[in-house]
């Protein structure tokens, strides 16, 4: 199947007199992607998703009163129910609980260091990640990990601050509740491939937590596909937000890119392929697919100005990783001390969260990570013949490991567009030719299954 796809984004600015108004950049359209058979069990799964779980477990998180990195963790602050200890050990039991449900599905593990002292770690601090791995019911394909991550860490003002209140409602118990969410919805199936339900510490110190588990990752030679961490998703009641879609940030040139990596992306107009660009382009695709209720809105670029995210410790260590993020912040309700000045309220709290938006950025990952755990391995050693110069394109690739596929899909895009606009099925082969120039084009070989679940899709190297 052939189709064209045209993608219109409209950021409108309107600008009087110096002054600019983004008033109707509210509507600017969500990024399209193209539209695959739906699976009915993942879109029964994601009905499953529930913003009063989601709401609870927010209320949950904030109860802990600060979730700061440096707050207190011994016994007594556990038993108290006051600080990130406390925390730490409620999302524990809660993976558990779900792991009971689903007959001990869920190993619920704990990732803890102590970070030395840095310039926002006073003294040498214990960090706990804890994630609830589903494991894949097939050997091969259980080598391969997608994962789901959000910060339950918290500030207020002061990220020094270890006493005063930090509520952290949006930011980030919304990611934190996406994650918890994604484990008990996803956990009642069986997946091929390995889902990873991840929550960080430390992230508002200095990115710690994700750190250090990306590196045990690489360290590990973890077969990481795809990191989706969810920070800020709250949908922020202010009078601009508009709640139809979701920000994904992907990085263009790989951080973690060598020098060769470099020279072949210069040489070849590969800036928007990065790994984790073909995620979030993946990502339009589910939403295009399954019904979330809420759109993706790909931003080509690693995050926002002035601000980072756990998904960088992923990319520097060479995976691919995305950030979703809310459309329109209010930076009052973020890293503020609760208070009220002049009639404005200050503050991270549950009442300025919309907890059906959570749920729907919840279902959008749901469904991104049950597409990725379901379909088959990417092929490998995609290559593109360049010996002779020619207007026709060879593609050439190894089968698919771990036996799922089916088939191959080859898709191409205008080297001006954002998207994949056509895909040709070429059959259960590992050799395609097209008539079509390489040189105005680019390309990417994907796997597919008979139920129609793709794999990420792999933009070929050169080979002469
Ligand atoms: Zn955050």
């Amino acid at each position: 199947m052939v189709h064209f796809r045209h993608n219109l984004h409209s950021l409108v600015l309107f600008c009087v007199a110096g002054l600019c108004i983004a008033g109707t950049a509210m509507s600017q359209p969500a990024s399209e992607g193209t539209k695959a058979e739906a699976d009915p069990q993942i879109a029964a799964a994601i009905k499953q998703v529930s913003a009063e779980r989601i709401r609870a477990n927010i209320e949950k998180l904030v109860s802990f009163g600060t979730r700061l990195t440096l707050s207190a963790q011994d016994q007594a602050a556990i038993a108290s129910g006051r600080g990130i200890g406390a925390a730490r050990e409620w999302i524990k039991s809660e993976f558990e609980r779900y792991s009971k449900d689903c007959g001990g599905c869920l190993e619920v593990k704990t990732d803890s260091f102590t970070e030395e002292a840095a310039e926002r770690i006073p003294k040498p601090t214990e960090i706990t990640n804890v994630y609830a791995v589903l494991k894949g019911t097939d050997a091969t394909n259980a080598k391969r990990i997608v994962l789901v991550t959000g910060h339950y860490d918290s500030r207020n003002s002061d990220t020094l601050d270890v006493n005063g209140d930090a509520p952290g409602a949006n930011d980030d118990a919304s990611g934190t509740a996406v994650s918890l969410e994604c484990a008990r919805v996803l956990s009642k199936m069986k997946f091929p491939g390995t889902i990873i339900f991840l929550t960080v510490a430390g992230e508002e110190q200095g990115l710690n937590g994700s750190k250090h588990f990306a590196k045990m990752a690489k360290d590990q030679g973890w077969d990481l596909d795809a990191v989706l961490n969810n920070d800020i998703v709250g949908g922020d009641k202010n009078s601009v937000q508009n709640h139809s879609v979701v920000r994904v940030f992907s990085e263009g040139i790989p951080v973690a890119a060598s020098e060769q990596d470099l020279r072949r992306i210069r040489g070849l107009g590969g800036e928007s392929d990065s790994g984790s660009r073909e995620l979030a382009r993946y990502i339009a695709d589910v939403g295009v697919t399954y019904d979330a209720g809420v759109k993706p809105m790909l931003i080509f670029r690693l995050d926002r100005y002035l601000r980072g995210g756990d998904h960088f410790s992923f990319n520097q260590q060479g995976f691919p990783a995305v950030r979703f993020t809310e459309f329109r912040e209010d930076f009052h309700h973020q890293h503020q001390n609760v208070r009220n000045e002049s009639g404005v309220e200050y503050g991270d709290l549950p009442k300025f969260v919309d907890f059906d938006y959570v749920a729907k950025v919840a279902k959008l990952n749901a469904a991104t990570l049950a597409s990725l755990a379901e379909a088959p391995a990417p092929p490998a050693n995609v290559h593109i013949l360049t010996k002779d110069l020619e207007n026709d394109s060879t593609l050439t690739w190894d089968a698919s490991p771990g036996g799922l596929a089916s088939g191959y899909e080859v898709v191409w895009r205008a080297t001006d567009s954002p998207q994949w606009l056509e895909t040709q099925n070429v059959g259960s082969g590992t050799r395609a030719t097209l008539k079509i120039s390489k040189d105005n084009v680019i390309f990417g070989v994907r796997a597919v299954d008979r139920a129609g679940h793709r794999s990420l899709p792999v933009v070929p190297t050169p080979q002469r």
